[in-house]
């Protein structure tokens, strides 16, 4: 509930002066059990400081995130750790998360050694299990990282995540360093794990067509703000935001006749230390009106319940989600 990340920084080395990024400004968003949650943006839109602060890894600026009731952000150290064994994560890059001095197998048994959870005997049983789980075997256990595949080490760290039975599991970017063959064997493993153990996943990716496969609803961020967020169907038959049309736009359809104009967008993300006042993405939108460059638009639900945070959407049945 409008969670804010802002970071200070230096403006210069010499003077005493910050400035302040604002990495996520004011998001509010529900999880619900068994859901995929697709978060989405180009890069530096802030997706992965959410992440972060989901699990605590971040502690939020302002605003709350609820767990089961409990606000995570009013927890200690102490408390958080144990929350985190039902939040965990799956990062991006499965070259740099794995430990290259420690074997496959003390890597997936470590979160049950830091959380003292069952003895030596049960946390291999375990091990084994989870090997199996994801697609590996009892073989690969003494073996270090650097002997396997990207889509291998991927499969490491879901099994290291899923260790603790969580409940939600949040991929950052889980598999935007993999080869597209292999995208697909990764996906559709999160696939049949979600089914079988109930998990509940926030997606994080700056790719639409990753996402589609994966996810029920959908978050469009830009600047540290959502921008549009709906069901699947709503989101990607029914955008209402110009930036994520913009977005859908590049993203291949399967039959070229399908495809539509494609809207290229102009420049980058602005910089989040100073971001432009009105809309956030008024500097770069086709249908920008003069009127976006003072008044920040605010996430606003439709009748259909799809939010969408444009001035365009203004003559429609409105409740006000966030500021
Ligand atoms: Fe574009 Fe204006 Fe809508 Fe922002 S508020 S997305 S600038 S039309
Ligand atoms: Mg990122």
């Amino acid at each position: 509930e409008q969670v804010k990340k802002h970071f200070p920084i230096k403006k210069s080395l010499l003077k005493r002066e910050t400035q302040t990024v604002k990495a996520v400004d004011g998001v509010s968003f529900d999880l619900f059990k068994g859901e995929t949650l697709g978060v989405v943006g180009e890069s530096g839109c802030g997706k992965s400081t959410l992440a972060r602060v989901i699990n605590q890894l971040i502690r939020p600026t302002e605003g709350t995130v609820h767990f089961h009731g409990k606000n995570l952000a009013g927890l200690s150290a102490a408390e958080v750790r144990k929350v985190r064994k039902h939040i965990q994560m799956v990062f991006q890059n499965p070259y740099a998360s794995l430990d290259p001095r420690k074997t496959v197998g003390q890597l997936i048994m470590e979160p049950l050694v830091i959380h003292g959870v069952g003895t030596r005997d049960s946390q291999k049983k375990r091990l084994y299990e989870l090997l199996e789980t994801v697609g590996l075997n009892e073989g690969h256990a003494k073996r270090y990282p650097h002997e396997f595949s990207g889509g291998q080490r991927q499969r490491i760290n879901i099994a290291r995540a899923l260790a603790l039975h969580p409940d939600i599991i949040i991929c950052d970017e889980p598999v935007s360093a993999l080869d597209v063959s292999v995208q697909a064997q990764v996906i559709n493993l999160l696939k049949d794990l979600q089914n079988e153990f109930q998990l509940t996943y926030v997606f994080i990716s700056h790719d639409l067509n990753v996402v589609r496969y994966m996810c029920d609803r959908i978050a469009v961020m830009y600047l540290g703000k959502i921008v549009e967020m709906g069901t699947y169907e709503q989101i990607y038959h029914h955008p209402k935001h110009p930036y994520t049309k913009a977005l859908l736009s590049a993203v291949p359809k399967e039959s070229p006749f399908e495809q539509k104009q494609r809207t290229i967008l102009s420049g980058d993300v602005p910089s989040p230390v100073n971001p432009p006042p009105g809309c956030p993405f008024h500097k770069r939108c086709p249908e920008a009106m003069p009127s976006c460059q003072e008044v920040a638009p605010t996430l606003i639900k439709q009748t259909n319940g799809q939010q969408v945070a444009c001035h365009l959407m203004n003559d429609t049945e409105e409740e006000a989600i966030c500021h």
